[in-house]
């Protein structure tokens, strides 16, 4: 008899996006005039830069030749992408990493999902709430997280706060944690940490033999000079840290699919015994039999980012949608709104006005400004009252959101 994994059992249905979802097409059935504006998907909308086009182009040609065609390869990446990883994020950071440190994939979903698979079921993981929910829910798969309780905590995760009364400043833990998820920027809170606060978080884990977590895959909408685009930076973190960055959200690539996670040599968990395992060597193990690499077309469309061209233009995209936070961000504060983020993320995070809870607000400004956004609440507990805008829709709508706002909401 064939039994299931029970701890899928226990994930709650993926209500969030579901509920939005049906919310809106009973008010669109309702009011089929009424033009709707989304400010909910994180997802991109401006197209792949041109130089991306045209490295993918040209590996697609070579795909058409036998002496340029390739078949499999290299499960971690090809070394031509990596060496210009380390060559144009790492190095000018003062990063040195070596070229079997970096291991592409297909994005940093599956890399965040999958990095837990080197990790013992007995870990106690801890994560900031709100959260970005794959990290919790592939724990709750591979059965490291207790039981759900009505708040929608699990019993064996650490939760950690961070709200606008601690500024988004996640405190550390009281108990005894081995791994945490940490992502700066933030989705959803929009909001980063300086060098200080990250390096009590190195600290912390340099102490208590933790591991870090670490996902960056906003790093490139940074624009303040103290916030750290590598957790690398912060002395101590090859010991301690696994980072996670994706060309989703720079370049363009959700649909396209690349992303790199970085594993140190130096970086360690221990047997049960206490004896010192590199998880550089278990990643490897780990992909190599479960991956078998990304696309060469794909590997030469990201290493196209990677040139003065590819640079300006991913530069652009980057501006252009850090300028609709800006709009959204004046926007809102104008109103006399309480606003976070949108200053190096494309998410703008609000607290909800007179004290409504999250749905309440989804659902007054769906019938009032026919704009659609993300209760807070669905990334955790400590989301209730707030909820999210992202920046990356287009101008024009984003612009169109804003005037709503502030012609249209009863505040
Ligand atoms: N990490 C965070 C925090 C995200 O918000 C997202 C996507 O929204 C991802 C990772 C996924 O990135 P990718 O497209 O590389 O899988």
């Amino acid at each position: 008899m064939a039994r299931v994994n029970e701890n899928y059992l226990k994930l709650p249905g993926s209500y969030l996006f579901a509920e939005i979802a049906r919310r809106v097409s009973a008010f669109q059935a309702q009011n089929p005039d009424k033009k709707i504006i989304r400010l909910g998907i994180g997802d991109v909308t401006r197209p792949l830069p041109d130089a991306v086009i045209k490295g993918l182009h040209s590996a697609v040609d070579e795909m058409a030749h036998e002496e340029t065609f390739r078949g499999y390869g290299p499960e971690q990446g090809y070394s031509f992408l990596i060496e210009k990883i380390i060559e144009w994020d790492y190095a000018p950071r003062g990063i040195k990493l070596d070229v079997d440190e970096v291991f592409i994939s297909d994005g940093a979903k599956s890399d965040t999902a999958n990095i837990q698979e080197i990790f013992g079921v007995d870990n106690v993981i801890a994560v900031t709430d709100p959260v970005y929910p794959v990290y919790v829910d592939t724990n709750v798969m591979a059965g490291r997280t207790g039981e759900l309780d009505e708040q929608g905590r699990w019993s064996k995760i650490v939760y950690i706060p961070c709200t606008a009364e601690n500024n988004f400043v996640p405190a550390l833990p009281e108990e005894k944690v081995d791994l945490i998820y940490l992502c700066f920027p933030n989705n959803p809170t929009g909001t980063t940490l300086t060098r200080d606060e990250l390096k009590k978080w190195v600290d912390y884990a340099k102490e208590n033999k933790a591991v870090i977590l670490y996902d960056a895959a906003y790093e490139a909408y940074i624009q303040e000079e103290d916030v750290p685009h590598s957790i690398y930076e912060i002395e101590g973190a090859r010991e301690v840290a696994i980072e996670f960055r994706s060309f989703s959200k720079n370049a363009g690539f959700t649909g396209t699919r690349c992303a790199f996670t970085i594993v140190p040599k130096d970086v360690v968990a221990y047997t049960s015994k206490g004896e010192e395992v590199s998880l550089n060597k278990l990643w490897n193990r780990r992909q190599t039999t479960k991956f078998n690499g990304v696309s060469y077309i794909i590997q030469r469309g990201a290493a196209a980012v990677y040139t003065k061209e590819g640079q300006a233009q991913v530069k652009a995209l980057i501006d252009y949608y850090m300028t609709n936070a800006k709009i959204i961000r004046e926007g809102l504060l104008s109103l006399g709104l309480e606003v976070f983020g949108g200053v190096n993320a494309p998410y703008i995070w609000l607290k909800t006005p007179n004290g409504l809870d999250s749905w309440a607000f989804f659902d007054k400004l769906l019938n009032e400004v026919n704009i659609v956004g993300t209760p807070g609440v669905g990334f955790g507990p400590s989301g209730e009252g707030y909820f999210r805008l992202t920046a990356f829709g287009n101008r024009e709508s984003t612009e169109e959101a804003v005037e709503r706002f502030k012609t249209r909401l009863n505040l």
